[in-house]
């Protein structure tokens, strides 16, 4: 089997004494979109800061396109090709959207993704451009963080809770874009409470429960019933499928 994009090996993650992952394993393949689940609490948001070199790590317990990143800095990583989306989409309040947009764009690679091309993806920021990105709707906020991410160029993409608070309608209509973003080959990492959304979106799913994988597997493979039982914290569910 080729190597993967992204190799999670047995990850542990503390903040001070508290310890938030316990041996978390994971891997996404390039090109692959990959749902991680779980209830709040569960460890998302910090395997993600992991991820992004937002909370350091063993060396060796993250391996990114082949090299050992689990020490590498945020800043660095963004230059690798790994993007985070975060929860609550933390943009720059005194900026204009397309301000935000440049901003996504210093630190990363060239490569397709400028601000034309984000204009293309989510035609109202065109719109907007020169607003105020807090008076944006909360979609359309998403829609800058999303483009900010995507603004350097990244390789895998992390989307942490990006339809959390927004409206079914708003939701469907960003998931509905993310063909157009994985077919330039970019891999997607997105963290979701919505079981129904994570299994349509991914090939691949992982539920994580308390800082634990508790079920993975091909998302053809798993149904919803067996991903909410592990959600919901029945141990039974552990394995793959
Ligand atoms: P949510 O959907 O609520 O964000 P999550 O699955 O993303 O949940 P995390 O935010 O990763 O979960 O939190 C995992 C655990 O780590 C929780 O018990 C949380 O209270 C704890 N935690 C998160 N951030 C910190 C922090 N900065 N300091 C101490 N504990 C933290």
């Amino acid at each position: 089997m080729a190597e993967p994009l992204l190799d999670i090996r047995a990850l542990d993650a503390r903040y001070g004494d508290f310890q938030a992952l316990f041996g978390v394993s994971m891997r996404v393949e390039a090109g692959q979109v990959v749902s991680v689940i779980g209830a709040n609490g569960a460890g998302k948001s910090t395997l993600m800061k992991c991820i992004a070199g937002l909370i350091r790590t063993r060396h060796d317990a993250i391996l990114f396109d082949g090299a050992a990143v689990g020490d590498v800095p945020a800043y660095e990583m963004v230059g690798r090709g790994v993007a985070l989306v975060p929860e609550g989409r933390r943009l720059f309040g005194s900026l204009t959207v397309e301000e935000n947009l440049l901003i996504g764009g210093q630190l990363g690679r060239p490569g397709p993704w400028s601000l034309e091309r984000v204009f293309e993806l989510f035609p109202i920021l065109r719109e907007r451009r020169n607003f105020a990105a807090p008076s944006l709707s909360g979609g359309q906020q998403q829609m800058v963080a999303i483009g900010r991410a995507l603004m350097s160029n990244p390789v895998l993409l992390l989307c942490d809770e990006i339809s959390l608070g927004l409206a079914p309608a708003v939701v469907r209509e960003i998931y509905a874009r993310l063909p157009d973003i994985t077919a330039s080959g970019m891999a997607l990492m997105i963290v979701e409470q919505d079981i129904v959304q994570a299994l349509a979106a991914a090939q691949q799913v992982y539920c994580l429960q308390e800082g634990r994988v508790v079920l993975e597997g091909r998302s053809a493979s798993l149904t919803r019933e067996r991903i909410a039982a592990a959600y919901f914290g029945a141990r039974s569910a552990h394995g793959a499928a």
